[in-house]
């Protein structure tokens, strides 16, 4: 077999049944984002980054190298999922922070708000711990699927409720280092529940 260039949607045969952001989009809106947030914090005071592994890692990637301050990162783990496509509401730490968030602004990067269960808990365990702010930037949201008010600052795109993979979303562990983000074709996860 041979490869083209990158993992590419049109690799995937019938596995995705609609391409619903493409790479190109992902990056101009996310330099549009990058604008916004050196515009909100100044310039001697950068925010920590918070990724949420695994899903945020190529928005973090991504966010980062454009943005024109000293971007420091940090990482937590959550899980809400297991491998299944629906949200169970409890929220477990598998991986901490390493920094002290006493006194620091924090900005939350995520791959994507869904019932928004996730968002709401971890803003406020890193709101408990004395951070002096703590604002929230989502690649996706889906606004249809909200189960509890979060505020987000910074939100790439508003798509519908349906399970989207790609651009570090996964379906057990597969397809996060597709480039573009598409919806998943029923037929791949029938028989889950
Ligand atoms: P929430 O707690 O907002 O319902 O969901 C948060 C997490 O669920 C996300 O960070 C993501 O890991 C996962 N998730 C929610 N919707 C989707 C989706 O459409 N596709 C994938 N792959 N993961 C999702
Ligand atoms: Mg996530
Ligand atoms: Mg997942």
């Amino acid at each position: 077999r041979r490869y083209s260039s990158c993992m590419d949607a049109k690799d995937l045969g019938d596995e995705l049944s609609k391409i619903l952001v493409t790479e190109e989009q992902l990056r101009t809106r996310l330099a549009e984002m990058a604008r916004q947030i050196e515009a909100d914090y100044p310039a001697d005071r950068p925010p920590l980054l918070v990724g949420v592994l695994k899903g945020a890692v190529m928005v973090m990637a991504d966010l980062a190298r454009e943005l024109r301050f000293h971007a420091e990162m940090d990482w937590m783990a959550v899980s809400s999922y297991g491998a299944s496509t629906k949200s169970s509401g409890v929220v477990r730490i598998l991986k901490d922070l390493d920094t002290a968030l006493e006194g620091r602004d924090v900005l939350i990067v995520e791959d994507i708000i869904d019932s928004g269960l996730t968002l709401a808990w971890l803003k406020e365990n890193l709101e408990s711990r004395g951070a002096k702010s703590v604002r929230i930037c989502t690649m996706l949201r889906k606004p249809d699927a909200a189960k509890v008010e979060v505020d987000v600052a910074y939100v790439g795109f508003d798509i519908p409720t349906d399970f989207v993979v790609g651009y570090g979303l996964d379906y057990a562990e597969r397809y996060r280092n597709l480039r573009d983000v598409g919806v998943l074709a029923p037929h791949v996860y029938a028989g889950e529940d």
